[in-house]
């Protein structure tokens, strides 16, 4: 039990980090418009590399909330998250950012 908590908890200082560093370099992106359609996002959207925005039907990823992720952006914690989202988040980062 101990070392799932800890490693879930490794995995959220990560997501957390990366946030702060790609806000650093300038290169969190809003959450309005998809990058590989270019139209505007609504309620459900999918991260790709570097948390890119798209629309989960243009990436083919599991859909996100887009008020949680954008909650998570402006916070850079990942507190109010489940485990589950977490998991998501740091396999996007897991492939390099
Ligand atoms: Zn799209």
């Amino acid at each position: 039990m101990a070392k799932k908590a800890t490693r879930q908890s490794i995995k959220r200082v990560i997501v957390e980090g990366v946030l702060k560093i790609l806000e650093f370099e300038g290169r969190l992106y809003h959450l309005d418009r998809c990058v590989t359609c270019n139209k505007e996002i609504e309620n459900e959207v999918s991260l790709i590399k570097n948390f890119l925005p798209t629309h989960p039907n243009c990436s083919n990823l599991i859909p996100l909330n887009k008020k949680d992720i954008k909650e998570l952006f402006i916070s850079k914690s990942t507190i109010n998250l489940y485990d589950e989202i977490v998991d998501i988040l740091y396999s996007i980062v897991s492939k390099g950012f």
